[in-house]
This record gives C-alpha cells, structure tokens and sequence, in this order.
C-alpha cells in the first residue's frame, strides 16, 4: 500500500484586491480604455482578480512620468541615497516574503516551496546586491571614470519568474540611476503590482518605478516608445526577434535574454545519486518552465540504461498537484495556452518515434497540470531535441566520447546554459569551455547568485544579467 501524505497547505493570508490599475508616477491610474483583463489561478481555473489593460496612451503617461522623475529627483539625488531606497526595497521583499510567494504560487502555479525559497529570497538578493552598487558606479565599467545613467528603461518580463525578473529589471536600472516603466506578463501581473506598494511604502520618489499591466500589445507599445532609452526584455525568441525589429537604428540600446534547450551531459564516471538529482532539477524545477532548464539530456552510452531505470523511479517519487500545498513538487502549467503548447510537443515526440515515460499519478480535475516525463530512443532530428518545450518534459540521447557531447551539446540554434557531470575536473573544464552556453554548471544545475553574470548566446539572446557585467547595460560608458 503506497503511503499518503496528509496536505500541508500554506496558511500565509493574503488580501488580492478585486481590482487593479496601472501604477504610474506613484499613484494607481486606470486604463484610458477603462479595459481590464482577469488573471487566473492555474492550479483552479478561476479568477483572482482584474488588471487594467494598458493602452498606447497608458504607457505614454507611465514614460512621461518615469521621464519627470529621472530628470527631477533619481538622476540628481547623492548615489548613497539612491542606494538606502533601493536597501529599503530589499528589506521591505524579506519582511512580507511569505505573502509574496503565496501572491507568486497562487497566480502563476509554481509550488510553495520553490516561490519561498527561491523566487522570493532571490529577488530580495538582487536588490541588497545592486543597493551596493549604487554609490561604486566609477568602479563598474574598467576604463569609463564617471559612467552616467541612460534615462528611462523599458522593460518587458515574462511569467515564470515574474517577480524575481521584475527584480533583475528594477534592481540594476535604479541602482544605476535609471528610472523604469515595467510590464509584468499578462498571466501573472499580482507581484509586480505587489512589489509597487512595496515601492510606495519605501517612499520611493513617484515615477522612479512604474507597472503598466496588460498583454503584448501594452509591451509592443512600450518597447517603441520613443522616450525609452533602454529596453530589456526577457521572453520568447520570436518575440525578442520582433524587439529588436522594432529598435534597429533607434539607438535605443537593448539587451534580450530569450529561450534555451540546454544540454546536460553526464559522463560515466559521473557520481549518479548527484546526477539523478541534478537532471531532475534541470527539468521539473518551476515545471520545466525555465530558459535554462536542462532539457536535453546526453548520457554516455554504457550507463544509459541505468540512467533511465533511475530516473523512472525518481520521477514516481514527485508529488504533483495543489501548488499552495508545502510537500508539492510539481505545480500548475502557468496557462491553458502553455498547457496546448507542451500537450501538442509531446505528441510530435510520439508520433516521430520516440518513447514516453510518465510519472504514473492522478491529475487534479481541475487546472492545468503536466505529469513529469522524459523521452527515450530521441534523435537530435525530432521537435523534442530541438524545440523549446518550456514544460516539466525531457529529452534522453547519447554519446560516446567527450568531442561527440560537445558537438551534440552545440547543435542547436540556442546557447543560454549547459550542465556537465563528471568526476574528472579536467574533463570538465575541458568540456565546458567548449560549449556554446553563456552558463556551464559543473556537477550541479540551476544555480544562481545576483554577483553572477547570466545570459545567452545566439538565438538565447545578448547581454547579461547580474553581477558587474549587468550593470553595464544600463550605463554609458
Ligand atoms: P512571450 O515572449 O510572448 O511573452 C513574454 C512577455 O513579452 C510577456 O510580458 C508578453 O506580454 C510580452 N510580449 C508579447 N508580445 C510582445 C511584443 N510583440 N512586444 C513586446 N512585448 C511582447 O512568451 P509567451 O508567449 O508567454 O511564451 C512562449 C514561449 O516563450 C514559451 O513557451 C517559452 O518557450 C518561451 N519563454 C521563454 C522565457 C524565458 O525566460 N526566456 C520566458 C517565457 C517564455
Ligand atoms: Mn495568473
């Protein structure tokens, strides 16, 4: 007899308001359209609350606003001062840390633990790390004494991390003297719109941060605003490619960090407990629903069976279903339209020949939730290999020598992240220098810290986030 887990529910209270306006130049502002959308809970289907769609009008007041702002107090304040509001932002995430992560689990379908312990910690990391920075800007750029801020940036983020990629945006660009105009994505706006009374209770000066909410449309007329002097967005490729359609010969400057389909390569003489672990965390962490995942698995030839044997039986051991519930491993699929996408992949991986392997669980009957799978016998033809899935599903090849992953690892037309396991440190190295990822995790996967510099190569985008190097972007040098 299997034994059950009794829930273990968050008990976290949360107040979601029935409605909510833009936030522009520090105060709560309709739509001009009067126009608002609902956001969803995932894991139920059902309505959280109304969010104001933003109008080409609505992201002109919000530039306008951030416009005033950088020119009247961010840009002449003391950079210490700058630095204690940005402080007072990190402090004011840590003290209502639990409500933001129950906002986070509730809108977007990740499970309790990951918004509590990752998303939210990480978040408020950004914002102490870039605090930090503030009054050491002479020392950020070698060779550029007195770098100066660009203005107002632009930024457009997507739905899996929502805040902490509000926090990689805002942190960097108000420590470096920017003022900003954010769109949250259209699933999941409720933490952004959080994190501006967050703002409003640090007395940041109005207009610095401003969250104009609404879909691709509100983010299409924010990135061709011609107030915006820096755009950073974060999302898809196809959207990222039309970005920077839109930018070329603006002189707007730009950084993109879009999608991924890593490699992780484990090599025979790999520790496997680690590797299992390091695998399943590269592809079911946030559901799959990660640039970086880790969602092509190289094995070496000869521990490929054992590999998958272990890995079956890891998969039977995640818990799936309410995300709120602390013991959840697996959570909602963010939204109906994600749900259809990884749905129509998996069947593709089907049809061109390839073998699932499901965990065996029952699905809740309602929201929209996704069984962890991998796939066996892929080639590095099929969708699967290719195509970013972006769910909690994984690809399984071979190889046999270390040139054969290297060679496997680069065919693809992305280049964000790479796992290598191996208990060799020679052959690691070896291996990662030679891989086309802008991050190589050596016997470990997903791991972050806001001194460390993230982002892509190639079609995963261009210039980086975090640490020294992400402050570059928003200075003149
Ligand atoms: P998307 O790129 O369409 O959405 C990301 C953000 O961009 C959202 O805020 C959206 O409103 C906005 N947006 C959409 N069209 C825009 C436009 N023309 N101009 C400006 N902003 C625009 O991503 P999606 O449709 O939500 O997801 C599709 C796929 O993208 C996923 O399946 C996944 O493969 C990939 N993705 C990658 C990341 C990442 O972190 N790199 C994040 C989300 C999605
Ligand atoms: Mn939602």
């Amino acid at each position: 007899m299997a034994l059950a887990y009794a829930p273990s529910l968050e008990s976290t209270p949360v107040r979601i308001r029935e409605r909510y306006d833009h936030y522009i130049g520090g105060r709560w502002v309709r739509s001009s359209s009067g126009e608002t959308f609902a956001t969803i809970n995932p894991a139920t289907e059902e309505a959280l609350a109304q969010v104001a769609s933003g109008t080409a009008e609505d992201v002109d007041r919000a530039v306008v606003a951030a416009r005033e702002a950088y020119e009247r107090v961010w840009r002449p304040m003391r950079p210490a001062d700058r630095a204690k509001f940005v402080y007072r932002i990190a402090r004011a995430i840590t003290e209502r840390s639990r409500e933001l992560a129950v906002l986070e689990t509730m809108d977007g379908g990740k499970p309790i633990k990951e918004s509590r312990d990752f998303d939210v910690p990480q978040a408020a990391a950004h914002f102490f790390y870039y605090a930090g920075w503030a009054d050491k800007l002479r020392y950020a750029i070698p060779g550029a004494s007195d770098p100066s801020p660009l203005g107002v940036v632009g930024s457009v983020v997507p739905w899996n991390f929502p805040l902490l990629m509000a926090a990689w945006k805002i942190a960097p660009a108000l420590a470096s003297g920017n003022t900003i105009v954010l769109k949250p994505a259209e699933t999941t706006p409720l933490t952004a719109l959080l994190l501006a009374e967050i703002c409003e209770e640090a007395e940041l000066p109005p207009g610095v941060v401003n969250i104009v909410t609404g879909d691709g449309r509100t983010g299409a007329a924010l990135v061709a605003h011609p107030g915006i002097a820096k755009v950073a967005f974060t999302g898809s490729t196809e959207v990222g490619k039309a970005i920077a359609r839109t930018l070329a010969g603006t002189g707007k400057r730009l950084t993109l960090e879009l999608g991924g389909k890593a490699a992780n390569i484990v090599f025979a003489d790999a520790p496997l407990d680690q590797a299992v672990e390091g695998i399943v965390n590269g592809i079911y962490f946030n559901q799959g629903h990660v640039c970086c995942a880790g969602s092509r698995l190289l094995v070496q030839e000869p521990i490929h069976d054992t590999v998958v044997e272990r890995l079956r039986d890891r998969i039977e051991t995640l818990r799936l279903g309410d995300p709120l519930d602390k013991n959840t491993d697996i959570g909602a699929i963010n939204s109906a339209a994600q749900h259809a996408k990884i749905r129509e992949l998996v069947q593709s991986g089907i049809d061109e020949g390839a073998t699932l392997v499901e965990q065996s669980c029952a699905l809740p009957t309602r929201g929209w939730f996704h069984r962890a799978s991998f796939f066996t016998g892929v080639t590095q033809a099929h969708r699967i290999a290719r195509e970013e899935i972006f769910g909690p599903v994984l690809s399984i090849m071979t190889f046999r020598t270390a040139d054969e992953a290297i060679e496997k690892a680069n065919n693809t037309p992305y280049g964000l992240s790479a796992g290598v396991w191996t208990d060799k440190g020679a052959k690691s190295m070896y291996v990662a220098q030679r891989l086309a990822a802008g991050v190589v995790w050596c016997s470990t996967f997903n791991q972050f810290d806001p001194s460390s510099p993230f982002g892509g190569y190639r079609e995963s985008g261009f210039g980086r986030e975090g640490g020294i190097e992400g402050l570059r972007p928003y200075l003149t040098a």
